[in-house]
């Protein structure tokens, strides 16, 4: 493969690719219905109940059986990372943890196909978008490792107040970091959180979502083959609400980086911190919004909307769900967004031509079906809608449905609640300040785009909107499409906390602790 896939890639010559993924995904069918333990102390630990993990093109297809993990086996994981941290990983060099970590990176890259095979079944990616989830968790490794190798170890000489003082500050590890992650970009994400825990001398304790377990199983061989010590990176399969809450509240948890709905954001930060304060690290939703104003180019406004509203099924946190269309431009924008929005390709993602495959479980199916119903009462439906289930064929055996856009005013709830579905609310405005105001309303802050070919109105834009991701006349993606090292990850508000972001310069550094180190002599 000659050239890198990223989020924003938009003509690549994909056919080579092509051939090869085919070829990926016939190997990994191969091996449907296996079983998974979870993986502690680099010992496959099996408890009898298992998780099924189904694809969702086709919802009868049993991809892997996982081992849940209960609280004798959290323990067991807590107990193992603790040991690690104190006896090895906490006090190895920074240069070795580097070492170990870049090797892990160049595996993950030499498995790229495989794994974004996996994702392809598992989550209903579209190929480009998982080879650009395989590909973006080998860089956050690298990005991360960087910012480690650029500061020595984040050591730094400070002042003196005497010539006989010699003062130091230096970061250090907490502990055992708890690391829980969403279903939608299973590896990036996955790898990303334990990457930067890692790095920085935390032993992690990993929970992928339910919905993707298989991802990060994966990861777990490629940290393992890379030579991670036992009890440095161990996984621990099972639902949220039992597993993942045991871990947070675990006494040996000396941190939680979390990524997922705010709502459980807000649980976990509770839970996580009782008796005294720890680090919990939160990158939580989003209700994103975009600007087209009316000195925008129309084509490039449509196309980046289009992009970020249904790639990925509209299921990344950075989706496009709000757009505000300067009302001289609304029926001309209207008209080539719904020619846009029909022809997209939806179906099995293992089809090359497949833009958007399906949602990813029943109930964010309902939750879509739930919405188009309040936009038929508080608005209308300009395009889409369906549950594609009804049409039959290849649609009747996996969760599809329509991308879809509305027009409701800014006071219904389709303008303020986090869909995770194909679904764009649009109204119109006459003036940007105003509507900016509007959208700033949300409890959300994590990404927006403005299409303007007006300095002014950019100006304004970065200035008031309160988001941490912002994006102006950005073809390729009018919300989405960040990647390490060129775009921080922050999301403000409801949409996280931390105050720096992943894929950021100051991501590593909040895994770890300060201390001061003054000798005289
Ligand atoms: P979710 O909040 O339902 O689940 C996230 C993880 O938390 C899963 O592993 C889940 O099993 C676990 N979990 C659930 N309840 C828990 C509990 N009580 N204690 C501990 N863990 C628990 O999210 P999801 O549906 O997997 O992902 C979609 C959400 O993630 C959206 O809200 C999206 O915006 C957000 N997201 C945010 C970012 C970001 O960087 N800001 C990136 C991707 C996704």
């Amino acid at each position: 493969m000659a050239f890198r896939i990223t989020y924003s890639a938009l003509n690549a010559n994909m056919d080579e690719l092509h051939l090869e993924l085919d070829q990926a995904i016939v190997g990994v069918k191969k091996t449907l219905g296996q079983e998974y333990p979870c993986q502690i102390n680099a010992k496959e630990v099996r408890t009898g109940k298992l998780l099924e993990n189904r694809n969702p093109s086709l919802i009868e297809q049993v991809l892997g059986r996982f081992h849940v993990a209960g609280a004798p086996q959290v323990d067991q994981a807590y107990q193992a990372a603790h040991e690690a941290y104190k006896s090895s990983w906490g006090n190895t060099p920074w240069q070795d943890r580097a070492k170990l970590l870049r090797k892990a990176a160049d595996l993950i890259s030499e498995r790229r196909l495989e794994i974004a095979a996996i994702m392809i079944l598992e989550v209903g990616k579209s190929r480009l978008e998982a080879l650009g989830d395989v590909e973006e968790a080998a860089d956050l490794i690298r990005y991360y490792v960087q910012q480690i190798e650029d500061t020595q170890g984040f050591k730094r000489q400070m002042g003196k107040l005497s010539d006989n003082e010699n003062a130091i500050s230096v970061l250090r590890p907490y502990g055992v970091f708890s690391v829980i992650a969403p279903f939608n970009f299973p590896m990036a994400l996955s790898t990303g959180m334990a990457a930067a825990a890692s790095t920085a001398g935390n032993t992690v304790v990993l929970k992928p979502s339910d919905d993707a377990p298989w991802s990060a199983y994966k990861l777990y061989e490629c940290m393992r083959d890379a030579g991670l010590p036992a009890g440095v990176f161990n996984v621990l399969f099972g639902q949220g609400a039992e597993t993942g809450e045991l871990m947070v509240k675990h006494p040996l948890s000396d941190g939680v980086v979390f990524t997922g709905s705010k709502e459980v954001g807000m649980k976990v930060l509770r839970n996580a911190v009782t008796d005294f304060p720890k680090p919990v690290l939160l990158e939580l939703g989003g209700k994103n919004a975009a600007f087209v104003c009316a000195t925008a180019d129309l084509e490039k406004a449509v196309e980046g909307c289009v992009r970020s509203a249904y790639g990925l099924t509209g299921q990344k946190c950075s989706a496009l769900s709000r757009v505000f269309v300067h009302a001289s431009k609304k029926d001309q924008f209207v008209a080539a967004f719904i020619k846009r929005a029909k022809e997209i390709k939806i179906g099995n993602p293992e089809k090359k031509e497949t833009f958007m495959g399906p949602i990813i479980n029943e109930r964010a199916l309902n939750r879509f079906l739930a919405a188009v119903e309040t936009a038929k009462k508080d608005g209308k439906i300009l395009c889409g809608g369906s549950d594609l289930r009804k049409s039959g064929g290849d649609f009747a055996h996996g969760l599809f449905v329509e991308p879809t856009l509305v027009e409701v005013p800014t006071s219904s709830s389709l303008f303020r609640d986090e869909l995770f579905a194909p679904f764009l609310a649009l109204t119109t405005f006459a003036d940007l300040k105003a509507a900016i105001a509007e959208a700033n309303k949300s409890q959300y802050g994590l990404t927006s785009g403005i299409f303007s070919a007006d300095e002014g109105e950019l100006e304004y834009f970065f200035d008031h909107i309160e988001c941490g991701i912002t994006y102006a006349n950005r073809k390729t993606g009018a919300t989405t499409g960040a990647w390490p090292g060129v775009q921080s990850f922050c999301g403000w508000k409801g949409s996280g906390a931390g105050g720096k972001g992943g894929c950021g310069p100051y991501y590593v550094a909040q895994f770890m602790r300060e201390q001061s180190r003054t000798v005289m002599s």
